[in-house]
């Protein structure tokens, strides 16, 4: 298939996964399964120092989590790997040996001290740094007499003089770059390593890449690249710059702004669906108003046509809201096993709970459902349950009690609840008895229960918090109430 669409995800496995880079896969992901095309994965671990195993295991993780699967990559193989660069060395050096058999590369033996001094001298005199080509044009005998002093070059690419090298970008249009603003730029580092921008090339035309969507920081990088294309007759693929993420003060996303990495979120107890439509709606925006979007419309309705240029803006509050629509659709089931992590952190499940337990546990935990966001907010929702003292939300709360008919409100809940088994329909009735008895309106009898129960104004239904008190914990609060008056 001549036509097939095939787009790459190619991280640098140098720390957390942000959820840029997860976005970044996404996009690439949504446009390869919309249109039966390939998704490659590939590593760039040429920097070394940075680059660690754990990283990229991190994002494996992290893309298979959030759903997103490759065709060919790592681990999965296929015909065009090995898809980590550091195990693709050998092939790097035929290209640069090429490239400097036909003169459009040379070996470079500036130290970075000489470096750093060219771009000082260009600062002062207000130009911009680049390297001006100090080593371009040496004779043999200046490099064999730089050999001999154990230089180690790098390998530099050149730069053609007076170019416009035009960007065709799917989400920017052309983006013109001049080449005389670009320095003739290192291609392979002094230990043999290949750069970014090189290897880059060297990998997607062989991985037969013909869309390259990644993150708008690279468009900076985008012309460079497009010269190594050039060089080795390579064709170009499509570009698509997906614009910046930034924080809800339009700066750019950063730890100063919460959580920033995919594993973050998940701690916090994210669901994947949450995530991709809320990655999704971050630069891409579909035809209607719709937000809520499951993968399999994502794919259905993916389109780079509708990519917007303009920044996207992370907004936590409608990450919020699309991952509690997908929270909600969780059953009790599996409402409490998304809950687990969050109540073990806390302590709220410790793993020697019998079945008893577990099963008031779930009841518990079920009252949170219609209520949360996210996983980690389900132990505050429900610590009343788990405390053993009261304590009133403020003053104007705690005031509640000491009206002079609460005694008499407290009295009469002790004896009405000793009658009944604990469940919704017979709590209602007992508030009911409890009016009768003593002659008291809705509110003077409601109010000062759920006070002196939980100690705030407001929360769930005392039906059902009350048969999961328990008659013992009720009782035991509210002749706290009649013995203290709190
Ligand atoms: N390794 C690069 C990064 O993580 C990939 C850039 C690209 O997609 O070309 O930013």
């Amino acid at each position: 298939m001549a036509d097939e669409i095939r787009v790459r995800f190619a991280p640098s496995p140098t720390g957390p996964f942000h959820i840029g880079g997860a976005r970044s896969a996404l996009f690439n992901f949504l446009l390869a399964r919309k249109t039966g095309g390939k998704m490659i994965l590939r590593i760039e671990d040429t920097d070394l120092e940075r680059s660690s195993r754990e990283s990229e295991e991190n994002i494996k993780a992290a893309l298979k989590w959030l759903g997103m699967d490759w065709d060919e990559g790592i681990d999965v193989g296929g015909p065009n790997g090995p898809y980590r660069q550091t195990e693709r060395l050998d092939i790097y050096k035929k290209y640069t040996e090429q490239l400097l058999a036909e003169g459009k590369a040379y070996y470079c033996y500036c130290t970075d001290e000489e470096l750093e001094a060219e771009r000082q001298a260009l600062l002062a005199k207000g130009e911009m740094p680049r390297y001006m080509g100090h080593c371009r044009n040496l004779t043999p005998e200046q490099r064999a007499e730089y050999e001999k002093q154990g230089r180690k070059p790098t390998v530099r690419f050149k730069v053609p003089a007076n170019q416009q090298i035009v960007v065709h970008d799917l989400v920017r249009g052309d983006v013109t770059f001049d080449s005389n603003g670009i320095g003739d730029f290192v291609i392979v580092k002094s230990d043999g390593i290949p750069t970014y921008n090189y290897a880059v090339v060297i990998d997607d035309h062989l991985m037969k890449i013909n869309h390259v969507i990644r993150a708008e920081e690279h468009l900076s990088n985008t012309p460079r690249q497009c010269l190594v294309y050039d060089a080795l007759g390579f064709e170009k693929p499509v570009f698509g710059h997906i614009s910046l993420i930034l924080g809800k003060d339009h700066t750019k996303m950063s730890k100063r702004h919460g959580a920033t990495s995919v594993d973050q979120y998940r701690q916090l107890g994210y669901l994947p669906a949450g995530i991709n439509n809320f990655l999704a709606l971050l630069g891409w925006a579909p035809n209607s108003e719709q937000e809520i979007f499951s993968m399999e419309e994502l794919i259905k309705e993916f389109s780079m046509e509708h990519v917007a240029k303009n920044p996207a803006v992370f907004d936590l509050d409608k990450l919020n809201f699309i991952n509690q629509h997908y929270v909600r659709q969780l059953n009790e089931e599996e409402f409490f096993e998304f809950a687990k992590p969050h109540l073990q952190t806390v302590g709220y499940l410790k793993g020697t709970e019998n079945g008893e337990q577990l099963d008031w546990l779930k009841k518990v935990v079920w009252t949170s459902h219609e209520h949360v966001c996210y996983g980690a907010q389900i132990p505050e929702y429900i610590k009343m349950y788990f405390t053993e003292d009261v304590v009133m939300e403020n003053e104007e709360t705690a005031q509640v009690l000491k009206a002079a008919t609460v005694p008499q409100v407290m009295q009469s809940f002790i004896e009405e609840i000793g009658k009944i088994e604990l469940d919704a329909a017979n709590v209602k009735a007992l508030f009911k008895s409890i009016q009768k008895s003593t002659g008291l309106k809705g509110k003077d009898v409601f109010m000062p229960v759920r006070v002196a129960l939980t100690g705030n104004q407001h929360g769930p239904e005392l039906a059902e918090i009350i048969p999961l008190f328990g008659k013992e914990k009720c009782i035991a609060r509210v002749e706290r109430v009649l013995k203290n008056g709190n």
